[in-house]
């Protein structure tokens, strides 16, 4: 293979990880192409508005996505729009096999897949995302100052949220299916503690109802009864857990067993030259600042890779094999 056809770098996924790992490649003079199947950003995309990326007070996802992208335009990035279909690595390259039928190699790796919040499945959901429905307190429970809102879930992710928007919002309603919470016992205590929560036990939301001024009400059944009833609601928040994006991790790659991919602390797999950042990657928390960081710590430890990995190749490169340079 010439050196024109292989990368330093291939990133997979262009959200603030993807593209803070781009901007970070290309100023360290890394051959690099970002593919991405949708608009560059992913999630954030998606997110009306975003109050907690530093040096910017408000500001839209798709204007943080835009800027992001732009950024790393500005250095000249490759970009592909395409899907990947596979991830290979190998000893000597990596493979990206794209649903075009192109074939990537490269050096280097970095998966920037993010994940994606489970969904209820129920009417209302996907349709008042954004107008009502979130799945993440920290970046909407501000527009709730003063409203009701229910969050829905028992584990952690469920209490910890009802926590935070209980200091918002005028009452929060934790509306779980069964009669007693998977959280851990400190936050099972701190919600019971709280007076603005209530639990609404053995109850689940059939469906979302809102109108041009956002969600109004949510239709619920007791899990015992049978019993339905109408609830009147400004905001619903949902927290039944999160799926990471890991369908394009190579076999072999460790993950937990929620299914996110384990690294070390420069975001490298135990697969040699593959990298995951973002939500895609087991952590604490899950927050933009975080994934462009990552993004920055990947790529500062994929072109260290890179050059170990070429300074090699040049050395085996010297060494000529036994008898090339005998002369009669
Ligand atoms: P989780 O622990 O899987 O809890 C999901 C909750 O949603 C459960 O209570 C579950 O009910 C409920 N649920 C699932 N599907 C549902 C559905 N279709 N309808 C209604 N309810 C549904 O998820 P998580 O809270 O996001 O936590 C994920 C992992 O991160 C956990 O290991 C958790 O410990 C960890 N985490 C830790 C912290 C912390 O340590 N501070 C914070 C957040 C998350 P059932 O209980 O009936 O199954």
């Amino acid at each position: 293979m010439s050196q024109d056809e292989l990368y330093d770098l291939i990133i997979v996924g262009g959200g603030p990880g993807g593209l803070s790992a781009g901007i970070y490649a290309m100023r360290a003079a890394l051959k690099t192409v970002i593919v991405e199947k949708a608009v560059p950003g992913g999630q954030v995309n998606l997110s009306d508005e975003v109050d907690n990326y530093p040096g910017f007070e408000h500001i839209s996802g798709a204007e943080l996505s835009l800027k992001f992208a732009e950024h790393a335009r500005a250095y000249g990035i490759e970009e592909q729009s395409q899907e990947v279909t596979a991830v290979e690595p190998g000893l000597d390259y990596h493979t990206v096999r794209l649903a075009d039928g192109q074939v990537l190699k490269s050096h280097a790796v970095i998966l920037s897949t993010g994940g994606s919040p489970r969904k209820l499945g129920v009417p209302g959901e996907d349709e008042y995302y954004g107008k009502g429905v979130s799945y993440c307190a920290v970046c909407d429970g501000f527009f709730f100052r003063g409203k009701e809102v229910i969050v829905v879930g028992g584990g952690d992710s469920a209490c910890e949220e009802a926590l935070y928007l209980a200091k918002l919002a005028s009452k929060v309603y934790l509306v779980h299916r069964r009669d007693a919470l998977r959280a851990s016992m400190i936050l099972q205590q701190r919600v019971e503690e709280d007076c603005n929560i209530e639990v609404l036990w053995n109850t689940v939301v059939t469906r979302i109802e809102a109108d041009d001024d956002g969600v109004h009400s949510v239709d619920l059944k007791d899990t015992q009864t049978e019993e339905k009833r109408q609830m009147a609601i400004d905001g619903v928040f949902i927290f039944i857990g999160f799926v990471p994006n890991n369908e394009l991790v190579p076999a072999g790659t460790r993950m937990n067993a929620d299914g996110f991919v384990v690294t070390d602390d420069k975001c490298e797999t135990n697969t040699p030259g593959v990298y995951a950042v973002g939500d895609l990657r087991e952590r604490y928390a899950r927050q933009i600042v975080l994934a462009a960081g990552d993004g920055c710590l990947a790529a500062l430890a994929a072109a260290h890779y890179v050059e170990v990995q070429k300074s090699k190749r040049m050395g085996e490169a010297c060494e000529a094999p036994a008898g090339l340079f005998e002369t009669n």
